[in-house]
């Protein structure tokens, strides 16, 4: 018999109730009784949705993050919250800086927050010391674990392995992290000890870092912890997943263990290797359901590779989902607006477990027994593959015809300065922003209203312009030089795009944690992407028309879309890619075409992209810049390209960032005091550069004497005659009483700068 089991259930619940009973927990308004009963009904109808598996996770539900989770599990908490408030609330003070807004409570530093792998997923990161001692206190595993039994569930726990949990730490005193193994190790032993008095039988141990490149003293710490751990009462299933396990594959598949879990979805190709390499005894969990994106799986397809497999292995195979369902929604039964034939194409959470179950009857009773099941989903992917909604030959006609041409300016920068400088005219240090102002209740509201049907068109259009009037109004007082229109009508850089290109469709439910109670609603890509109207000319030309001074056309690039979308799983990532940036292409030169003299294209996501693996980096940076020069390059010598990245280290990239050849990049630096901008400054970046010198991100009000430094700092490493000064990033999470003053402060130094360079 094939037995099933999943990795990780989403942890929000269907209408996102673990959201809004944290946030109001943090408010004030409700008690930690009241949390921990809403996290209790959400873990049990959780388990009850899963219960078509033979296996069920328990320790996979969070209040905030499994790996800090871990942290507290392994007594390893920062020596900040070593104060009397009570666990949870140390918990979430460790986890966002306060635990509740009481006048009376603790404020510490929240812990760094840093990418789960290449997911959209936040985690937070442990914090080691030479000191650092481990401490377990397993009870809050334990309640769930008797509570998952109370409610007649078979359950396998689900623990971050130690060694992963060392790597995706940091050091806090650059002490070795690897001296603390032997003492962590003894910790999950106890641990071990302790679930198998509880009657567990199977732990699930994650270790993902077996799909990155290790440094063999890594390695060597796997072998090292699992070699010790090998002694303990319970069955380890050690679990990788996002990628491929390459020169780790020999490594993996010789841990004594009891199995190993592989992601057919990203590893396809090294299955039959692992079979060849497992011990005997060993059992084999596959991964084939897709746990990162939410298209239906062919069942047909996926059983006719399984099945030989399944008669070589017999009871040693197990199936899952390539790796927890965090990713991915809860539950498509909750859509009820969604394109009903993109809906017949999709499967969430409950859906996957569903087709596992398929898949786990047809191999143990024969295909016959799921005869419906398979026919029904068979339907499905032949209606998505042949679907005229999915391919637009005009669009495939376009990319093949995309040639050397479209992805280069006419001028290198040096001569397109010279045209530009003539053209603009700007100071010295022009002033700019990076594109939205603050979102007001009413702005939020009218777009709601909008939306519902509760504000006709005109009238709506009529108020984002009265935003707009008032945006460049305030920003003629402030005297900024290059103006933006404020990005009113936007709810999201890449909703707002998606929902006017033709191939995506939206779901209401949505939902994906990206952290604590934040979650994203990622649009889905089903089709050829398209672009049957302009989509931002009527706010850009109607800003630029009320002033003097160039209005900024803002975009979002071609590779931040395809990262923050659940994309197609039929073609190539690259090609999707190519698509959008043919659609922005298009919409940039239509705003050329209006008059618009500066488009910025925004690329927060690009680095994001990164695969897991450093050797397979190359390949993502050429198809996702050649992506964006698509996008932006479609234009004349003087009209100004600008772009725009959030997150801040470019050491290990700046040659494709060079490559993307922008007249103007604007970054952010405020928080690293412009160090960010060394690697510019080695690498001779030749373009124009704008580095935050705003902290958006801080309520904080920066002094002109403040800014003023940090452009000096900037002068040290870029060229006067190349900076540019503008805030961190876009200001829509502020208020006006804070942008105000601090822009107002941010022209000031910027003018005070220019006239002692003038004397
Ligand atoms: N133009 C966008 C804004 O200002 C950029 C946001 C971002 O980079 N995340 O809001
Ligand atoms: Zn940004």
């Amino acid at each position: 018999m094939v037995t099933t089991h999943n990795l990780g259930f989403p942890r929000v619940g269907k209408n996102r109730e673990l959201k809004f009973a944290l946030e109001s927990y943090w408010r004030g308004s409700t008690s930690q009784q009241e949390l921990q009963q809403t996290g209790q009904s959400l873990r049990q109808s959780h388990w009850h949705a899963q219960n078509q598996c033979d296996y069920i996770p328990v320790g996979d539900f969070s209040f905030y993050d499994h790996v800090l989770d871990t942290s507290f599990l392994l007594g390893n908490v920062p020596d900040r919250a070593n104060n009397n408030a009570g666990d949870l609330d140390r918990y979430f003070q460790v986890a966002r800086g306060q635990s509740r807004a009481e006048s009376q409570c603790q404020h510490i530093a929240a812990g760094e927050m840093t990418k789960w792998f290449d997911t959209n997923y936040h985690y937070i990161v442990p914090e080691f010391n030479a000191d650092t001692e481990f401490n377990l206190n397993a009870d809050v595993l334990i309640a769930q674990i008797r509570e998952a039994k109370q409610q007649n569930i078979n359950i396998k726990p689900v623990i971050l392995g130690p060694v992963s949990y060392l790597w995706l730490g940091k050091s806090k005193d650059n002490s070795d992290k690897l001296a603390l193994l032997d003492e962590l190790v003894a910790s999950y032993e106890q641990l071990f000890i302790t679930l198998a008095q509880e009657g567990v039988e199977w732990v699930q141990i994650d270790e993902p870092i077996l799909v990155t490149e290790l440094e063999p003293q890594w390695q060597h710490a796997l072998k090292q912890a699992y070699f010790s751990l090998q002694k303990t009462p319970v069955k380890l299933l050690l679990t990788s997943y996002f990628g491929e396990l390459r020169e780790n594959l020999h490594l993996a598949c010789e841990l004594p263990v009891a199995g190993l879990h592989l992601d057919t979805i990203n590893a396809f190709d090294e299955i039959t290797k692992v079979i060849d390499w497992l011990t005997p005894h060993k059992i084999l969990s596959l991964g084939v359901i897709n746990g990162r994106n939410i298209w239906k799986t062919d069942l047909n397809a996926t059983l006719t590779w399984l099945e030989p497999i399944h008669a070589r292995l017999h009871d040693r195979l197990w199936l899952a989902p390539s790796c927890s369902l965090l990713h991915v929604p809860v539950d498509l039964d909750s859509e009820i607006t969604l394109d009903e034939e993109v809906q017949s194409w999709l499967a969430f959470a409950v859906q996957k477990l569903d087709e596992l179950k398929t898949l786990s009857t047809a191999l143990n009773e024969g295909r016959h027994a799921v005869a419906e099941e398979l026919v029904s989903n068979g339907l499905a992917i032949e209606s998505r593959q042949g679907s005229s909604r999915v391919h637009n030959p005009s669009v495939k006609t376009r990319v093949n015809d995309i040639n050397a041409r479209f992805a280069n300016r006419k001028s290198n920068y040096k001569q397109r300065a010279v045209i530009q400088k003539k053209r603009f005219n700007l100071p010295l240090f022009p002033t700019t922003t990076i594109g939205s102002f603050p979102q007001t209740r009413e702005i939020r509201q009218a777009r709601k209203q909008f939306r519902l049907g509760q504000l006709d068109q005109h009238s709506y259009q009529h108020f984002i312009k009265e935003e707009i009037k008032l945006t460049i109004e305030q920003q003629e007082a402030i005297g900024l030089d290059v103006l933006v229109h404020g990005e009113a009508e936007r709810n999201d850089m890449v909703e707002y795009f998606g929902q006017q290109l033709d191939g995506y469709a939206f779901s209401q439910f949505g939902w994906v944690q990206s952290y604590g109670s934040r979650c994203v609603k990622p649009p889905i890509i089903y089709g050829d992407v398209s672009r049957p109207s302009p989509m931002t000319i009527e706010w850009a030309t109607y800003a630029q028309s009320l002033s003097e001074k160039p209005v900024k056309g803002m975009l979002t690039g071609p590779v931040t879309i395809l990262n923050w979308s659940f994309v197609r799983d039929d073609q190539p990532r690259s090609d999707t890619c190519l698509q959008i940036a043919l659609a922005i292409r298009d919409e940039v030169q239509d705003l050329e075409q209006a008059g618009i003299s500066i488009i910025q294209i925004d690329e927060a996501a690009l680095r994001e992209g990164l695969p897991l693996r450093q050797s397979q980096w190359k390949e993502y940076l050429d198809w996702a810049v050649n992506s964006y020069k698509i996008s932006a390059n479609g234009v004349s010598d003087e009209t100004q390209i600008h772009t725009h990245m959030c997150y801040s280290e470019f050491n290990d990239i700046i040659q494709a960032i060079a490559d993307m050849d922008a007249d103007v990049i604007t970054i952010e630096t405020s928080r690293s005091a412009m160090e960010l901008l060394d690697v510019f400054n080695e690498f001779n970046y030749p373009n124009e550069i704008g580095p935050g010198v705003y902290d958006i991100h801080s309520p904080n009000i920066p002094t002109v004497e403040q800014i003023v430094l940090l452009i000096k700092k900037a002068q040290q490493r870029i060229p006067a005659e190349r900076l540019w000064v503008n805030p961190d990033c876009g200001l829509k999470t502020r208020g006006w009483k804070e942008v105000k003053p601090a822009l107002t402060a941010m022209v000031t130094a910027s003018r005070i700068l220019r006239n002692s360079l003038a004397k």
